[in-house]
């Protein structure tokens, strides 16, 4: 195994030491979040971990090793990425085995969401290692509370295909899905250069709708655009933007309009005290919203749909 030569310090006590330091660290796998641009968003129990492993698993070690030494850490770092993620898994184990504490981070954000570490973490959990996680930042997230879009229910579908055929297949079988009853809120990563052209392909298979466009999220340009696909489509065309960018779009009108007459607590409070049919007229009169859709969600929730 090889691992970052300019960061090795002296190996830390083995599980056999620990026993007797009930301050040692906890072995097992550690999952923790880093910030997505902002170094102010390093929690404490962040910090903490980083700096108590043994090991340090990272997608990028020389990017790591910024972080790591703007936290004013020296730790052993180890790359863990797409391509080497399976051949990396045994030696983890066995160390994991052995009582280390080993640390998982990404480039940035929380690792395993459009990145690596899903394998790890199904192999430490069928290995019977402790798996623990650190949360803290990421890009979804953060754009989806900042959208001013419906944020529940989510869906977050990492970077769409690079290629237009693909991606549009992709789309269309997102619509599809709506079509069938998901309305959800949905979530991309996408790079600067294929924006333009993704909200392009938004707007011709989802049909003109309420979307976003989160960049440079928690850094100095910071900036969230809002506005119908169509619109932010022509702005991205218009003048190319910079940076990590997250696209959102929302819901389905219907969806949309059910979201913001927060319709599911309306007929809630309505249930508790009639039939199924009158609560889905009183709040069907109430919201204005169409009333099949709402005794269908009243059905729903009363258990009998
Ligand atoms: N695991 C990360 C997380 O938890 O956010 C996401 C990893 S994914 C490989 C990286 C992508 O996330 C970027 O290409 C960009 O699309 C998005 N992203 C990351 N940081 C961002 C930021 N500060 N603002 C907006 N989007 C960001």
């Amino acid at each position: 195994m090889t691992a970052d030569a300019s960061a090795a310090p002296p190996e830390k006590p083995r599980e056999a030491d620990r026993s007797a330091d009930p301050a040692a660290p906890v072995p097992g796998l550690v999952l923790v979040s880093t910030p997505i641009g902002n170094l102010g968003d390093v929690s404490p129990r962040a910090r903490a971990a980083l700096a108590e492993a043994d090991l340090v698993l990272c997608e990028d070690t020389a990017r790591s090793a910024r972080l790591l030494s703007a936290l004013g850490l020296r730790a052993r770092t180890l790359s863990l990425h797409e391509h080497n993620e399976d051949a990396r898994i045994p030696a983890v184990l066995k160390r994991l085995e052995a009582g280390a504490t080993v640390a998982l981070i990404s480039d940035a954000g929380t690792p395993l969401v459009s990145d690596p570490g899903f394998r790890l973490v199904r192999a430490a959990i069928a290995a019977g290692t402790a798996v623990r996680a650190v949360p803290g930042p990421n890009a979804a997230v953060t754009a989806l509370v900042l959208s001013g879009l419906p944020p529940l229910p989510f869906l977050v579908l990492g970077f769409p295909p690079p290629r237009a055929a693909a991606r549009r297949a992709a789309f269309a079988g997102l619509r599809a899905a709506e079509r069938a009853g998901l309305a959800a809120t949905l979530i991309w990563y996408e790079a600067p250069h294929r924006l333009a052209e993704m909200l392009g392909d938004l707007a011709q298979v989802f049909g003109d709708r309420p979307a976003a466009v989160a960049r440079e999220l928690t850094k100095t340009f910071e900036e969230v655009r809002r506005g119908s696909v169509t619109a932010l489509a022509a702005w991205a065309e218009a003048t190319p933007p910079r940076g990590e960018i997250t696209v959102l779009l929302g819901p389905p009108a219907e969806e949309m309009a059910v979201a913001e007459a927060g319709l599911d607590a309306q007929l809630r409070a309505a249930l508790a005290g009639q039939s199924v049919r009158d609560a889905a007229a009183l709040v069907a009169a109430a919201t204005g919203l169409p009333r099949k859709l709402v005794y269908a969600r009243a059905l729903a929730l009363s258990g009998g749909g």
